[in-house]
């Protein structure tokens, strides 16, 4: 409550640019806002959607989701606020030229543009350099968006169509926040300095411990770091506007003397900051009510709104107030209630009468004195209309492109979060001044482990659907397709309709038939049918005209909020042209991936290997073991069966390593192969890239299925990653590719024949093109899985 009294007197405001979720300076983002006590935001131009996945096999969009969460939890910490643009993260791209390409530049620049407009930064800061020593091409293209948004937020004739909301906006200047990380060092002494590793004694704390815990939120990328202490220097060269010489905020008013009339504010501050009784906050709420009158009365302007939202704030914090409106269910179903719970205590016995409750069209006016430290608590039960919007993230509710989500709404741009289900207004007179608080309405239970939780509360449709398996992979021996159509009611409900699954005549609709459901209850119905060729179907239940077909994605994790969103319910049917040699298969799950399931899909016999599986089993009844991606790098236990597994090579096996990495989440410490080769951060982004086989007799590219040039088409987002690099001579490269304008890389499937088997080390992304559906994938892990199959030689 104190620092945020003495922040009421800081006008300041910094915007961070970058390009990904982890990207941020997490130590800097702590010291502007904790220890500046400036306004401070980060700019992540995208969700991260195209990064790798640590803890668990969410790919894509959802893991753009988690990333969301991920830099929402670093920011509740460091005490940022969080902003993206409509940028999807398509993967690693070696240049800003292929980035700008597939974002549509001018449509990102113009959101960069819209949350300068609305921020209003005084300073803007880059991560990267608009010249490429940041490497990812999203990262050098985020410093060139922010380098030519800080010009084109000033300009009237730039992006016009915002200027209905929003005013033109000139920032002092804009720096790189130079580096020394990834082996590049852009840090030169003649750099502008600031220490940022100092200790706020109000928190407790150090900045860099701050960061610490904020930059450990990015869990799904293995970030976890240690609490830094002690001085700690940023080093920052100015790209546009006057250069800093004593400090950032040079030639900015960073008081109230920059709103007419704030030199009042100034002093009635002071007068706050200097009466603060630490034991009594409850005696400064009358003296902010003041204040916030006084500021009410300013002419309107940016620091006019962005202070009374502070000053309100603190008058709930400083009489204690607390204000909870809580359901006890989490889903909140259409055309079914939900009952919330308002709660209100004055703790410190401010002078507080609560007058209004609006939620949705419940409005109500009270005149109930919140009596000191007592607890006043009523419920209301609300009907939940049909038309009520499913919670769906805003950026998903459109289809999207190659390069960035369809946004019709332009007012949601930048805004990190899917919108609440329900928001309730709450106004509480006090001292005389009506308040009106907002509150969020949540989902409370107390979890008998874990103790008290809040989560959001989601608007589910009465019915939702999932068919088993969202790709169906047909091969020539099984034609007959067998796919579950599962639903799932979230009210006791009948459901009138068709009664046949098979297809509509004209459309590729499959009914699941009328049902009458309980609460909760779940029916699955099995669908077997002839499938001819590639088709997609789209789930539904009801009547045609009113029907539904939805299909709910959830994703739960400890240290983020539960995420759901909606897709239409549907599956596909891939016929691909694959024979398989081999049967059983024992797969040792890494960092999560959806191999396992494509593999039984394509007829194989899957064992899940964990420690204890590996430690009792005898590996001879295994055609193959195959690890999971980035298993090093997550099975510590891997290690100490280096011996078993090469043994099971020796006499026959066929051990398949799927990528790890090289980078610090964990070195590999241990031999992976009978032979060496090294691990390096190679990678071949375009999914196009030519293909050169440099052993086209090679079993692997013959047997059971040819592999040809047609093998590579249709992939998606890149060829492959963490190539091998300086392997013994017992290996064989068996492809040559590259990037555009690269030369040549051969480490991206190594083979090595070890006594009666074979060992294979592959960074091919055959985890993203399986789940995806590539016939060509398939094929080839068909050959690798075969290799050490006697019918071959
Ligand atoms: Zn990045």
């Amino acid at each position: 409550m104190y620092l945020a009294i003495r922040k009421l007197n800081v006008l300041g405001s910094v915007l961070y640019v970058a390009a990904h979720p982890d990207d941020e300076n997490t130590r800097l983002i702590t010291y502007f806002s904790k220890d500046k006590l400036y306004r401070t935001g980060y700019l992540s131009v995208t969700r991260g959607d195209g990064g790798q996945n640590l803890i668990g096999d969410e790919q894509g969009i959802e893991l753009g989701l988690i990333r969301t969460q991920e830099l929402l939890a670093a920011r509740r910490i460091d005490g940022g606020e969080q902003f993206f643009s409509r940028a999807f993260d398509f993967g690693y791209s070696k240049n800003p030229e292929e980035t700008f390409a597939k974002w549509h530049k001018e449509k990102i620049l113009s959101d960069v543009v819209w949350v300068i407009r609305q921020f209003q930064p005084d300073v803007i800061i880059t991560r990267f350099p608009t010249t490429g020593e940041g490497g990812h091409g999203h990262h050098t293209g985020s410093a060139i968006l922010a380098n030519e948004a800080f010009a084109a937020a000033a300009d009237p004739n730039q992006f016009p169509e915002q200027l209905q909301y929003v005013k033109p906006w000139q920032a002092k200047r804009i720096l790189w926040n130079t580096f020394n990380f990834g082996g590049t060092n852009t840090i030169t002494p003649d750099q502008f300095k600031i220490d940022v590793g100092g200790y706020n004694p109000l928190l407790g704390k150090s900045y860099g411990e701050i960061a610490a815990e904020s930059r450990s939120q990015h869990k799904s990328q293995g970030f976890g770091v240690p609490a830094s202490r002690g001085e700690s220097f940023e080093s920052f060269k100015t790209t546009g506007g006057g250069a800093p010489v004593s400090d950032l905020m040079d030639d900015v008013v960073l008081d109230w003397r920059r709103v007419t009339g704030g030199e009042e504010i100034q002093k009635k501050v002071n007068g706050l900051i200097a009466a603060f009784d630490l034991l009594h906050p409850e005696k400064s709420v009358e003296p902010l009510v003041n204040l916030y009158k006084a500021i009410e009365a300013l002419p309107d302007g940016y620091w006019k709104n962005q202070k009374l939202k502070e000053v309100k704030e603190l008058i709930a914090q400083c009489s204690g107030l607390f204000i909870d409106a809580t359901a006890t269910e989490q889903f909140a179903v259409q055309t079914d209630s939900i009952k919330v719970t308002f709660s209100f205590i004055n703790r410190l016995g401010a002078d507080a009468v609560l007058q209004k409750i609006q939620m949705e069209s419940f409005d109500s006016s009270f005149s109930q004195v919140l009596v000191r430290n007592r607890n006043l608590n009523f419920s209301k039960t609300f009907y939940i209309p049909g038309s009520k919007p499913l919670t769906q993230p805003y950026w998903l509710e459109n289809k999207m492109e190659e390069g960035y989500f369809n946004v019709r709404n332009p007012l949601k741009i930048g805004q990190p979060d899917v919108d609440a289900a329900y928001t309730v207004n709450i106004s509480v007179r006090i001292f005389g001044e009506p308040f009106n608080f907002s509150k969020v309405v949540t989902y409370k239970f107390t979890d008998p482990v874990k103790g008290e939780l809040y989560e959001p509360i989601v608007i589910v449709p009465p019915v939702v659907l999932k068919p088993n398996k969202e790709i169906i992979v047909m091969t020539p021996e099984n034609s007959k397709a067998t796919v579950e159509l599962i639903a799932r009611a979230f009210k006791k409900t009948t459901i009138p309709g068709e009664t046949s699954l098979t297809p509509a005549k004209y459309d590729n609709f499959v009914n699941f038939g009328p049902s009458a459901f309980e609460k909760n209850q779940v029916k699955i119905r099995q669908y077997t049918f002839d499938a001819q060729k590639n088709a997609e179907f789209i789930i539904r239940i009801g009547e045609i005209k009113d029907s539904l077909n939805k299909n709910k994605h959830e994703i739960k994790y400890d240290h983020i909020p539960y995420i759901n969103y909606y897709t239409i319910a549907k599956y596909a049917i891939r016929k691909v042209d694959v024979k398989i040699a081999g049967k059983k298969i024992g797969y040792i799950i890494g960092a999560g991936d959806k191999v396992p399931d494509a593999l039984e899909q394509m007829g194989y016999d899957v064992t899940l290997l964990t420690d204890k599986e590996l430690s009792r089993n005898n590996l001879q009844q295994f055609d193959a073991i195959i690890t999971g991606v980035r298993a090093y790098n997550t099975n510590e236990w891997l290690n100490k069966y280096y011996d078993k597994l090469m043994k099971y090579v020796n006499e026959g096996g066929n051990y398949i390593v799927q990528y790890n990495t090289s980078n610090f989440i964990s070195s590999i410490k241990n031999k992976i192969g009978p032979y060496d080769f090294g691990i390096t951060r190679s990678r071949v982004t375009d999914e196009n890239a030519v293909i050169h086989f440099l052993k086209p007799g090679h079993p692997v590219l013959n047997f059971p299925n040819k592999i040809t040039t047609e093998d590579f088409k249709d992939w998606v987002q890149e060829r492959s990653i963490y190539h091998a690099e300086k392997w013994d001579k017992d290996f064989e490269s068996i492809f040559s590719m590259n990037d555009p304008g690269e030369k040549p890389d051969e480490g991206s499937l190594i083979i090595s024949k070890y006594g009666k088997g074979f060992f294979s080390y592959t960074g091919l992304v055959f985890f993203r093109e399986l789940p995806a559906g590539v016939p060509g994938a398939y094929r080839l892990m068909a050959n690798l899985i075969a290799l050490n199959n006697k019918k071959a030689f």
